[in-house]
């Protein structure tokens, strides 16, 4: 079992602070075999007065570690290419724990640190380096923060190690990858889940995490009565994951957290709706989970919200979107694709979606969603086409991951295009946004009185 199938370390310090006894599991490498003295730091003497843990296969410990630090920040992140190994050194403002392991196709590593503030200045990691594709950073979950790098061809974790801080230098997190099989790198991939090596993170059930707003489940009236209609926003991308950036650098997880909770209090003020955002800071979360949220509280609508972005910067409006199985263009299946690469970017295994998006597609449950999320974009369509520009076609169809649910009707909003430097410079601006969100709220009351109405025949 090789050495980068997992690894966990523990600095010396704080877990002596702690009155932890730290531990090493794998004996047959002394800390001076892990890079220390690769480092140009050592070669000026600093102390290395910390030790290992570091596990590797069936030495493994896989239970959540008692250890518990409280947030710090991360403050510069920084590529090397050193030729035969391609190293990422993060900056903090104290010693941290530290996971990681391996996803494939496509080749990522992923790091799970606790909650930090990313207080990174510029973007020096976001150039391909090495190895190294690019490199993604962001809150994973309350407690969890994670970086996701996507690699340029297989590769292992050679070193992975916290240093103490030396003169003006504070805390750093050191990683060297080096390159590997493809083979050796998907037989890794493949060994953790079934090891269910995840202590951190993508082990918790759904429930657990997502904000507790999710807890809040209907409760007023039956259907058919007078209750108040239930609504499922989701603001796309998050965390980890910036979504579509726009002409003057702002990015789409941004932009649609501001717009969806320009809605939520848009509906709320009617005394109509109860609004549960999927999230309501930055975070990551994926679509199964976005999804997951309205199915628990069992949302009367569905409704995720984004800004696209491509590479013809004349293109601009917006549009709205329901499932198909079959996209109504290639224009509106790309841009599904890109926005269910979402989860790729997270760092989230899809190994198991695809059948599960098979088996909800025969579910006959979803057609009735589906011709109920048609009527409700058509709705929104006749609102909307009153007060803001609408891209032509303006009812897509394709494949979202994120509209899956069978039972709900989900729709998925793109406001405009962050590509385009008018649609961009628009969606900043609140008033906009709540002018387009205005629209969007009339057109929900157009549906779920014809809705409720209905069910009450
Ligand atoms: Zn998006």
């Amino acid at each position: 079992m090789g050495f980068s199938q997992y690894l966990k370390f523990y600095m010396q310090k704080p877990l002596d602070l702690k009155g932890k006894k730290a531990v090493v599991a794998d004996r047959n490498r002394p800390a001076t075999n892990l890079g220390f003295n690769l480092l140009p730091q050592s070669s000026h003497g600093i102390v290395v007065d910390r030790r290992f843990v570091v596990t590797s296969g069936s030495a493994l410990l896989l239970a959540p570690s008692p250890l518990v630090l409280a947030s710090g920040a991360a403050s510069t992140m920084r590529l090397h290419d050193h030729g035969p190994y391609t190293r990422l050194v993060l900056e903090l403002s104290k010693g941290v724990e530290f996971s990681i392991f391996q996803l494939g196709e496509p080749y990522r590593i992923v790091v799970d640190l606790p909650e930090l503030d990313w207080a990174i200045v510029g973007d020096a990691a976001t150039e391909s380096t090495g190895l190294v594709k690019t490199v993604r950073y962001g809150l994973f979950q309350p407690g969890n923060a994670r970086i996701v790098i996507d690699l340029a061809h297989p590769s292992g974790v050679k070193n992975a190690f916290v240093l103490p801080p030396t003169g003006n230098t504070p805390f750093r997190f050191v990683l060297d990858m080096e390159p590997v099989s493809r083979e050796s790198f998907m037989a890794n991939v493949g060994q953790r889940h079934r090891k269910g090596a995840l202590d951190m993170a993508n082990v918790k059930p759904d429930a657990e995490r997502t904000n507790n707003q999710v807890s809040m489940s209907r409760t007023d009236g039956v259907p058919g009565t007078d209750r108040k209609a239930l609504v499922v926003l989701d603001p796309g991308h998050g965390g980890v994951d910036p979504g579509a950036i726009g002409v003057s650098g702002i990015y789409e997880k941004v932009i649609t957290l501001a717009a969806a909770r320009q809605l939520k209090a848009l509906l709320e003020n009617t005394g109509r709706y109860d609004v549960i955002l999927t999230r309501d800071r930055d975070i990551s979360l994926a679509h199964r989970e976005r999804r997951e949220i309205a199915r628990r509280v069992q949302a009367d609508v569905f409704m995720s919200i984004h800004a696209d972005s491509i590479g013809n910067k004349d293109v601009r409006g917006l549009s709205v979107y329901t499932l198909s199985e079959k996209a109504s263009d290639k224009e509106a299946a790309a841009l599904a694709e890109r926005e269910n690469n979402a989860d790729l970017i997270i760092g989230m295994d899809l190994s198991r979606e695809s059948d599960d998006v098979r088996h909800i597609l025969v579910d006959l449950a979803q057609r009735e969603s589906m011709n109920l999320a048609t009527k409700l974009a058509t709705k929104l369509i006749i609102q909307l086409q009153r007060d803001v520009k609408l891209l032509r076609n303006t009812h897509r169809f394709a494949g979202f991951a994120v509209l899956k649910s069978p039972d709900i009707p989900s729709v998925l909003i793109e406001m405009g295009y962050l590509s385009n430097r008018e649609d961009e410079r628009a969606l900043r601006r609140p008033q906009y946004r709540k002018k387009l969100m205005a629209a969007v709220a009339r057109g929900l009351d157009d549906h779920i009185g014809v809705a409720q109405s209905a069910r009450t025949l």
